[in-house]
């Protein structure tokens, strides 16, 4: 018999759970992170497609330098920026986190590309990543970061989900979700959004072979964007600083967020809700996703855009973080007596004292 399931929560997804002025949890949440011991039910048909999309990505990745048309690489890649939007605005940031709201011609675009980019249709995307929210690194993640790199990559989609998943699944809200028509009549469209269109595409419209067109903008184009997303689980749960909350696995990784867009999950674990990736305007700046989001705002089919006050964000790093803060790490030992006088100047405490 497998233990009771009973999920305890180890961080806040939604403004309504926050305890303390500071927008966090009321409790020292690093004891409860964790990974019980188990036993792996393997899905064997998942590892055998992963398995033949990472080798048909190689072979794909050959024929982008030695047969491709340079249509159909620009082509490869602007399919896969309009898949990360789909999934980086869509399922994570207006979805799964509600960071904005948005009309429906702007929910369908964001439903279209995020079919394109095909990684589980947007409700189980989305009440998976808000379990991972609210059960960070406990046996309710279904990507729990204490069980490794790997598992925490795609270890995790290649076994069956343990009961605590399923009980944390089970206890997140997602009456949002199945009101919503566009996350609701989704998946029909996957087969050939995701795999049909962008092969006939590039044979059609420039003559490309087959091959090349079924390997690059299909095939490679599917495994990067899934490696990505799975990158943020992996890495940026283990390699980074954490200026915002210690007590968290996630970190800021810039060399992530170079390769990801997303990254600064440090950031983004403390506030959820904030539809912005970081509080630096000029890397928000350069996140595709933000100014994505950004953008739609000006055209008026994103609004109601969520963000947190300078004022949080600095009690909250003095309170719970590393001390690697920018501006308010006065403690690290990377932090030189230079960068302290520089910055000195937007720090009223340090002035006055
Ligand atoms: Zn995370
Ligand atoms: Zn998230």
């Amino acid at each position: 018999m497998p233990p009771q399931a009973d999920p305890t929560p180890s961080g806040v997804l939604f403004e309504t759970d926050t305890q303390t002025p500071d927008l966090g949890l009321d409790k020292d949440v690093s004891i409860l992170k964790k990974a019980r011991p188990r036993k792996y039910e393997y899905v064997w048909f998942n590892i055998m497609w992963f398995l033949f999309l990472h080798v048909a990505s190689a072979y794909g990745i050959y024929l982008v330098f030695t047969s491709a048309k340079w249509q159909t690489n620009v082509f490869a890649f602007l399919v896969h920026l309009c898949c990360a939007i789909g999934i980086g605005a869509g399922s994570h940031r207006l979805w799964t986190h509600r960071s904005f709201k948005a009309k429906t011609p702007l929910r369908i675009l964001l439903m279209i590309w995020q079919t394109m980019g095909f990684q589980d249709c947007i409700f189980e995307w989305a009440r998976d990543h808000r379990t991972h929210h609210k059960y960070a690194d406990t046996d309710a993640d279904p990507h729990n970061a204490e069980r490794g790199l790997f598992y925490s990559h795609m270890g995790w989609l290649c076994v069956k989900k343990s009961p605590e998943v399923l009980e944390g699944g089970r206890r997140i809200e997602l009456k949002d979700l199945y009101d919503d028509p566009v996350v609701m009549h989704y998946l029909k469209m996957m087969p050939i959004l995701c795999f049909v269109f962008p092969t006939i595409i590039p044979v059609y419209f420039w003559n490309e072979t087959w091959l090349n067109a079924f390997l690059i903008p299909t095939i490679l184009r599917y495994t990067c964007g899934i490696n990505i997303v799975w990158s943020v689980n992996s890495f940026a749960h283990v390699f980074g600083y954490r200026p915002y909350d210690k007590s968290l696995n996630p970190r800021e990784n810039i060399a992530v967020w170079m390769f990801c867009v997303e990254g600064f999950h440090n950031y983004h674990h403390t506030f959820p809700w904030d539809y912005r990736a970081t509080e630096h305007p000029i890397l928000n700046m350069l996140t595709p996703t933000i100014m994505f989001i950004d953008l739609m705002a000006k055209l008026g089919q994103a609004y109601d855009l969520k963000t947190v006050t300078p004022e949080i964000i600095k009690q909250r790093a003095q309170r719970t973080g590393d001390g690697t803060h920018h501006l308010w790490g006065w403690d690290d030992p990377e932090f030189t007596e230079k960068m302290k006088l520089r910055y000195g100047i937007t720090n009223s405490e340090r002035k006055t004292a």
